[in-house]
C-alpha cells in the first residue's frame, strides 16, 4: 500500500491504495460520497475540481460531477412526461422540462448547462423540484 495525496477546494486528503489508478478511483468515490447530500438537498449537481498532488505540486486531475438522485416517487418509478412547449435551444444544446404523472415532481434538463461555481458551460445538468 502507498499513500497518494489529493486536493479539492484547498483541502488536502490522502488515500491508501495499491496503485495510482486505484487511488484516483477512491478519491473520486470519496468526493462523490461527501457531496451526495448537498446535491440531493439542493436538487442540482455539485461540481468539484480534483487535483492530485505529485511531488508536492497540485496537478489537475478531473472535474467530479455529483448529480442529485432526485426526489422519491409515490410509486416505484417516476413517469416523466415532457412539458409541452418547454423544449428550447441553449447554445449547441437544449433545455426541457418534464413532470412526473404520479407525483408531480419536476425535472429540468440542460444539455449545455453552466456551473454556478465558475460559470463554465457545456455540462449536462439535471435539476429537480418537488412540489407538494
Ligand atoms: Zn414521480
Amino acid at each position: 500500500m502507498r499513500t497518494y495525496s489529493f486536493r479539492e477546494e484547498g483541502e488536502s486528503f490522502t488515500v491508501e491504495a495499491s496503485s495510482r489508478a486505484v487511488a484516483r478511483k477512491r478519491a473520486v468515490a470519496e468526493l462523490q460520497a461527501s457531496y451526495r447530500t448537498t446535491a440531493n438537498v439542493s436538487g442540482r449537481p455539485v461540481f468539484c475540481d480534483l487535483y492530485e498532488i505529485v511531488r508536492g505540486i497540485p496537478d489537475f486531475l478531473k472535474t467530479v460531477q455529483v448529480d442529485p438522485e432526485g426526489p422519491p416517487c409515490v410509486t416505484e418509478a417516476h413517469a416523466w412526461e415532457e412539458v409541452k412547449g418547454s423544449l428550447r435551444g441553449h447554445g449547441p444544446g437544449v433545455t426541457y422540462t418534464e413532470r412526473c404523472d404520479h407525483c408531480n415532481a419536476t425535472r429540468h434538463t440542460d444539455t449545455y448547462g453552466q456551473r454556478r461555481d465558475n460559470g463554465r458551460q457545456g455540462y449536462l445538468i439535471v435539476t429537480y423540484v418537488q412540489e407538494d
